[in-house]
């Protein structure tokens, strides 16, 4: 399976610096930063550095340690942002919309990790 990447998307163009964005960490595989149009309290984005379109073009073609890398990073926001289950925390809510019956709008893949607030019932 191929996935052709557009290299001209908006991520794309965050990560090598010719926009700006919020970040809320890094480190060598991955970028944390805010949503935007945020949906929640806590909507942070998190994208991995290499050139992956969608959830499973990332989970059939990264390296372990770029997938590590990538989860790593999620744990770190979560417990930052006050979210994760860890120390009485409520939770959060991680969504990968990816192609369009996802509704992926931007072709990066990138992992929404939303908090705050209740989320109500997964409907749409
Ligand atoms: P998708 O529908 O899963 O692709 O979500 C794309 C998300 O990217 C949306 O929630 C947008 O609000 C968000 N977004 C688009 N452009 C930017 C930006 O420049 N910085 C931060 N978030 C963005």
């Amino acid at each position: 399976m191929t996935y052709d990447y557009d290299d001209q998307n908006i991520f794309a163009k965050i990560l090598r610096g010719e926009i700006p964005n919020d970040t809320v960490a890094e480190n060598d595989h991955a970028l944390a930063f805010r949503d935007i149009a945020p949906k929640a309290p806590t909507h942070v984005l998190v994208i991995p550095k290499g050139q992956y379109v969608s959830f499973d073009d990332f989970s059939a073609n990264a390296s372990e340690a770029e997938i590590v890398g990538f989860m790593r990073l999620c744990a770190k926001v979560c417990a930052s942002e006050g979210v994760s289950l860890g120390d009485g925390h409520e939770g959060f809510r991680a969504i990968a919309n990816s192609g369009p019956h996802g509704v992926q709008e931007v072709p990066h893949f990138h992992l929404h990790i939303m908090g705050g607030r209740m989320m109500g019932p997964m409907v749409s």
